[in-house]
């Protein structure tokens, strides 16, 4: 069994709406439930990325 369906089923090649897609428990990942994350702005947006997994949330 690989690390992967410990996961959510969320697709980490997209961007996520936080608006869409609030936080099932702040300040996690809804994916995987990490709470390290990098922020990157793109296009005056701020994308909030999982280190774990790799899931991209704006927020
Ligand atoms: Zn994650």
């Amino acid at each position: 069994m690989s690390d992967e369906n410990k996961y959510n089923g969320y697709d980490t090649s997209i961007v996520y709406n936080y608006t869409d897609y609030p936080d099932k428990q702040a300040g996690r990942c809804d994916n995987c439930g990490h709470s390290n994350f990098k922020s990157t702005a793109k296009d005056y947006k701020f994308i909030r990325e999982c280190r774990n997994c790799g899931m991209k949330k704006s927020i």
